[in-house]
């Protein structure tokens, strides 16, 4: 993962295996995968922002039963890299958007939605965007739970989000997360009309739907609102999330400009234009440790 604020660590961080339950196409970039089975009960909700590593079996399962206990950590990431090409599942790092317990008649259930980005058919999706559009019920995945990287302890009752699409999982957990009385403003950023999900949220936050138009850069039509925004008297805890820019020069603007103390911003890059998915620091000490 890219920079990143203090994050709040989970109970536990084993490898959950799951299998994939159902997948729905809820909008044009929208594909939400429904994962239980396995090892689900395993598996904690926290709540907010709650994220994961998740390994795709692009080289089938034999990948995952392969992958080593704490995948996410420095020895174990180099165990990962010993498994090999094509074998080596795809890591990658994604949301809880919603998570349900079991029932008399379910067992417990997970959806994680999936912004569906270049093109399957002519080859310029990323792994996990082509998996999450082609995956089909019964197909393995294994999980390892991140923790948040809203930290709570900033504050919840006045808040100010800031998102582009890949972050709008995480702002509606932390909407459903919030106390009925929370106030502040969400900006979320979407690449079409028809990807602006509504989600349930206190009424005193307003939510600022941001359509990006064609060609224009991931995540600046968001930092461009963030700018203009009136915002709430400080203090309150900024959240920024999204292509690297976007918490990084949101962070810079809310400090520099508008006087907020750095610790009340929590913030993540989610990826980079034009990078495979950003490096966890693991992955950046496993390939300084070979070179
Ligand atoms: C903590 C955390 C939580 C996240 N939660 C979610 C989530 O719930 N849902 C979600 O969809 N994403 C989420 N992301 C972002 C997701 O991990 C990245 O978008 C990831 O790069 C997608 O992997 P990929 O295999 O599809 O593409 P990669 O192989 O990583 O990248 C291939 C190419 O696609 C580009 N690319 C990657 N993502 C996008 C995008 N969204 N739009 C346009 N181009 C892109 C890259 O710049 C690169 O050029 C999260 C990231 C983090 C760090």
């Amino acid at each position: 993962m890219a920079q990143a604020s203090r994050l709040v660590k989970p109970e536990t961080q084993q490898l959950v295996h799951l299998t994939v339950l159902r997948t729905e196409r809820l909008s044009p970039h929208w594909m939400r995968v429904t994962l239980g089975g396995g090892e689900v009960e395993r598996f904690r909700p926290m709540g907010y922002d709650q994220w994961f590593r998740i390994f795709l079996p692009l080289g089938g399962d034999e990948g995952l039963e392969r992958l080593p206990a704490k995948a996410n950590k420095l020895f174990g990431y180099l165990k990962y890299l010993r498994i090999p090409d094509g074998v080596r599942p795809v890591m990658r790092n994604y949301t809880l958007r919603a998570f349900r317990p079991a029932t008399a008649n379910t067992g417990a259930e997970i959806d994680v939605d999936f912004v569906l980005h270049g093109s399957v058919a002519d080859g310029t999706a990323g792994p996990a965007s082509r998996w999450a559009e082609t995956c089909t019920p019964g197909e393995s995945v294994v999980i390892i739970d991140e923790g948040l990287a809203f930290n709570p302890e900033r504050g919840v009752d006045r808040v100010v989000l800031v998102a582009d699409e890949t972050g709008l999982p995480a702002v509606a957990g932390i909407c459903a997360a919030l106390p009925a009385g929370a106030s502040g403003l969400a900006i979320v950023e979407v690449p079409s009309a028809g990807d602006a999900l509504e989600f349930p949220h206190p009424a005193g936050v307003t939510v600022r739907w941001i359509v990006r138009e064609h060609g224009v850069k991931p995540g600046t039509p968001a930092l461009q609102a963030l700018k203009d925004a009136a915002l709430p008297d400080a203090p309150f805890h900024a959240y920024l999330v999204g292509e690297q820019a976007l918490p990084t020069d949101g962070r810079r603007h809310l400090v520099g400009e508008r006087g907020l103390a750095k610790d009340l911003v929590s913030f993540c890059g989610y990826w980079r234009t034009g990078a495979a998915s950003p490096a966890p620091k693991s992955q950046r000490l496993a390939a300084e440790a070979r070179s």
